[in-house]
């Protein structure tokens, strides 16, 4: 086998389907520097997997491969082909896509985001920042020698004890970008310029639901909730909204909602308000505003198992507001992005909400995170992004 070897404790086998091992499972390790491989084997050393090991986060190793395989270029070229493969399927065509998404595309600590011609790849774990070189080169291998924009989020690059990169890993692309959303009727505009705004630039994986929302929102008046750069308002507006008003808190994402809705040509029936959404989801209600149709798709509220209980808190006070300010045959598209919030827990909150709203609601669709976001079984942790399109029947 050859190499580092990480052994597992007596009955912490879950790491032969999923793809974390936490300190505590660990029996031995040698001592490998952070980000090395490591062939994982059970008690009685035989093989299990082979991963990127970290001493320093709770999370040290994640596996790659169940299979007794190199993690070589052969590997990195295997799992982007397969990534891609998926994709196209899964019949995902648009100018932005997650072409990588981590555990779910079994390279965990990676993400790649393609806007047109420009990728953004993002390195999550220690292991993955190391590879990042061999990383490009197996994407470029596969899609071409396109520009690459470097995008590590802090958060995680410190729990694991590495300065983020961010910016254009070798050849400079261009600034800015303009990407398309098509559905079935209309087409959407957004603007992503590299290094700014949250995630890699867009929230990729609400596509499909902006869509969705778009394709209901016609002759209705919209309220954008948590807007980022109002996704759901220019869909629902392109759509043929009567109006639409996004809340948003961050400054940032307010520009870029102001120039996303520019772009579409709806600015006039358009307002982005820079406002705590709590506060003002509560005083539109208590001044009686009444909405066609209400998104509301906040941040995660549970970022840890202990903050569960006040993420619900959180997820119900904003859906008994969402729910309240819904004219008769309005419509609540709602969402919970904690992967700590179950789909269970979730459907009970709105369902707590619904009851103190006093309202009836038919449940239209359950929604999820689109096709380019792939959810394994075996890794619940996947499955993240719940959503309930809903309807007030009364
Ligand atoms: N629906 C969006 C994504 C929303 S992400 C899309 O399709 O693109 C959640 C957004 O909520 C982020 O932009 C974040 O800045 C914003 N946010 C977080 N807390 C907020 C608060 N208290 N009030 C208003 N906006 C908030």
């Amino acid at each position: 086998m050859g190499g580092a070897v990480l052994r597992l404790k007596r009955g912490r086998e879950r790491a032969r389907v999923h793809p974390w091992v936490f300190k505590g499972d660990v029996a031995d390790v040698v001592d490998v520097e952070p980000g090395s491989v490591v062939t994982v084997v059970d008690p009685t050393g035989g093989f299990v997997g082979r991963g990127f090991y970290n001493p320093r986060p709770a999370l040290c190793c994640r596996i790659l491969t169940w299979q007794d395989e190199a993690i070589d270029a052969g590997f990195w070229r295997r799992r982007m082909e397969a990534a891609l493969a998926y994709r196209e399927r899964a019949g995902v065509e648009t100018t932005s896509i997650r072409l990588v998404w981590s555990e779910a595309d079994g390279l965990p600590g990676l993400v790649v985001d393609r806007y047109r011609g420009v990728l953004a790849v993002q390195c999550l774990t220690f292991g993955m920042m190391r590879a990042r070189a061999d990383v490009v080169a197996a994407l470029r291998g596969v899609l071409g020698d396109l520009p690459v924009f470097a995008v590590d989020d802090p958060v995680p690059a410190r729990l694991e004890g590495f300065e983020p990169l961010r910016g254009w890993l070798d050849t400079p692309g261009p600034p800015s970008i303009i990407v398309d959303e098509t559905g079935a009727a209309c087409v959407v505009h957004f603007g992503v310029t590299f290094g700014t705004g949250h995630k890699t630039g867009l929230y990729l994986d609400q596509r499909d639901n902006r869509i969705r929302v778009g394709a209901l929102a016609n002759g209705r008046d919209v309220l954008d909730a948590f807007s980022y750069t109002a996704g759901f308002a220019c869909h629902a507006l392109v759509g043929g909204a009567r109006r639409a008003i996004c809340l948003e808190s961050s400054p940032d994402a307010v520009a870029g909602a102001r120039e996303n809705l520019a772009l579409n040509g709806v600015s006039l029936r358009a307002e982005v308000r820079a406002v705590n959404a709590f506060d003002e989801l509560r005083r539109l209600d208590r001044a009686r505003e009444r909405f066609g149709l209400v998104a509301l798709d906040p941040p995660p509220f549970a970022r840890g198992r202990e903050t569960v209980e006040a993420a619900r808190r959180g997820y119900k006070e904003i859906n008994l507001r969402a729910m309240r300010l819904l004219a008769p045959g309005g419509i609540l598209a709602t969402f919970s992005c904690s992967h700590h919030v179950s789909v269970q827990d979730f459907e009970e909150v709105c369902r707590d909400a619904a009851s103190d709203a006093g309202a009836t609601l038919r449940v239209l669709a359950t929604l999820t995170q689109s096709a380019d976001h792939p959810i394994l079984l075996s890794v619940p942790e996947t499955h993240y992004l719940k959503g309930l399109l809903l309807e007030r029947v009364d």
